[in-house]
């Protein structure tokens, strides 16, 4: 073999970094846990599925098709997302799922020495991406389980490029309200990049609950998430995209990888884009779903907090992972929330009635091992 150092190739902050692994296949779980079936409460997934035009062209897609490189830039896809929110189509980058476009922003904005500023409590790829990029992730703690506007601005210096905020919040479910963030965007006067995430965005129904994309003209420099693989159940195909205003989503553009998206995501996601009917069915469910769980988890004697989003917390008596565990041996995967910086809560995502009552029937039996 070939002598070889590998060491002085790799950079201090990689180095540093640990790998994050992902969990294993379902029939791998299933045959670890000695389980039939699983219920997958982890991921914030559509328990529904796609809505029925997306499913139409996933059956209806020719094998020809997989020969040919898709649209470079979701010609199409962005066109109709243009129309939908009146922005024009130039204002939209797609990529491979939402996470690929947190990696566009950071490497459109950030070099040597630069930093971003986040919640601790939060989506942690903001912090990763930076992290193993080499720039370092301010992290500023949540108040009251809610991003903590005056702490983000305090943590601003000049070498601060951009803010995130998830909006609502992955896995508290708080949210700013539309007064809250245009004084924040007030506050920061175009100052920085402001990255306001939306994955959950299709679920919330609060009133004050601020749309991202109309404030766009108002606020150039600030950019909008969202992703098809919450609401439109398209997780498995792997898309999302930013809108901002023409002058970032230009400089943004310059460091996209072109063909990242696959030509079945974009047909499904623009046929996705107009059911308005499975949405509804959604935030049905998962409302029903919130309004069992909390009658449950109270009869359990378990803290919860519940917000936005189609996900809730619960505060458990014992180690978040031996319960993860425990709850999986029962067939039900929860996500174990120590790698939020959440010790001993869990994160639960909303589900159909069957699915919410193996929860409950589990977390009596873990509950009742434990005691
Ligand atoms: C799920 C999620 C994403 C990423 O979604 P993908 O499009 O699947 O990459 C981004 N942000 C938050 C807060 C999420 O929960």
């Amino acid at each position: 073999m070939h002598r070889f150092n590998l060491d002085p190739l790799i950079p201090e902050y990689v180095k540093h970094f640990e790998a994050y692994i992902p969990s294993k296949p379902d029939a791998e779980l299933m045959r670890l846990y000695g389980v039939d079936h699983l219920y997958r409460l982890n991921n914030n997934e559509n328990p529904l599925g796609p809505p029925p035009e997306a499913r139409d062209i996933l059956r209806n897609t020719p094998p020809l098709k997989a020969s040919l490189y898709p649209s470079g830039d979701c010609h199409y896809l962005r066109h109709g997302l243009a129309d939908k929110f009146d922005l024009e189509p130039d204002q939209i980058l797609v990529g491979n799922g939402a996470n690929e476009v947190i990696a566009f922003v950071i490497k459109a904005f950030c070099q040597e020495g630069d930093n971003i500023i986040t919640a601790d409590k939060t989506f942690a790829v903001y912090e990763w991406v930076a992290e193993f990029s080499g720039y370092e992730a301010r992290l500023v703690p949540l108040k009251d389980f809610c991003f903590d506007d005056e702490g983000m601005l305090e943590r601003i210096d000049e070498r601060t490029k951009i803010l995130f905020v998830c909006n609502p919040n992955n896995p508290t479910g708080t949210y700013w309200s539309e007064g809250k963030l245009r004084h924040f965007l007030d506050r920061i006067d175009g100052r920085q990049i402001v990255v306001v995430d939306e994955a959950y965005f299709e679920f919330v129904e609060r009133p004050d609950y601020p749309n991202g994309i109309s404030l766009i003209p108002e606020y150039p420099n600030l950019v909008v998430f969202r992703t098809f693989s919450k609401m439109h159940g398209l997780a498995g195909l792997r898309i999302g995209y930013l809108a901002g205003s023409l002058e970032v989503v230009n400089v943004v553009r310059r460091t996209c990888v072109v063909y990242s998206v696959n030509a079945l995501a974009q047909a499904a996601a623009q046929a996705a884009l107009g059911d308005d009917e499975h949405m509804l069915r959604t935030r049905e469910l998962v409302r029903e779903g919130k309004d069992f769980l909390r009658r449950e988890l109270a009869a359990l004697g378990l803290e919860s907090v519940i917000g936005e989003g189609n996900f809730v917390m619960v505060r458990l008596p014992m180690s978040d992972t031996m319960a993860y565990r425990k709850l999986m041996s029962r067939g039900v995967m929860v996500r174990s929330m120590t790698g939020f910086r959440f010790p001993n809560w869990i994160r639960v995502s909303l589900h159909q009635p069957e699915a919410m009552s193996a929860l409950i029937e589990a977390l009596h039996h873990v509950l009742r091992d434990a005691s």
